[in-house]
């Protein structure tokens, strides 16, 4: 089992590294970000931009680069994507679980891993949806 794990990992990494810069978060979200990575944004923001976003649309901390919600935005927007991935783009997502990191989101997706969630996110869900 352990090989199928590692071989798992490496074809994921190897797929996504070229395409998304992928660091293996172990908890993928490209499906509702318009396939644009959230951890490639230099604050790892995973629900939306910060307030930090210039005029031309790029990032405070690296002007160099567009802000990766704008570009998840208008990808979300433009990709022909299923509808069901543009819906969840306005998913509230929980935070990053940080021993996910350098595991597979593949394997962490089919054990349900990815969706344990911290102590407390639960309820604040309930009361986020209850306003
Ligand atoms: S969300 Fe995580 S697993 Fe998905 S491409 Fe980005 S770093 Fe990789």
């Amino acid at each position: 089992m352990p090989k199928l794990l590692n071989l798992l990992l490496t074809v994921e990494h190897g797929m996504k590294k070229p395409v998304w810069d992928c660091t293996m978060c172990g908890q993928c979200v490209l499906h509702s970000t318009g396939m644009t990575c959230p951890m490639t944004c230099p604050k790892t923001l995973r629900n939306g931009p910060c307030g930090g976003v210039r005029e031309d649309g790029h990032c405070e901390v690296k002007p160099e680069m567009r802000c990766v919600w704008v570009k998840a935005y208008d990808r979300k927007v433009s990709l022909p994507l299923p509808t069901v991935w543009k819906e969840h783009y306005n998913d509230l997502r929980p935070p990053v679980d940080m021993q996910l990191k350098g595991t597979s989101s593949w394997v962490n997706l089919i054990t349900k891993r990815d969706q344990q969630t911290p102590a407390g996110w639960a309820k604040r869900q309930e009361e986020t949806h209850s306003h």
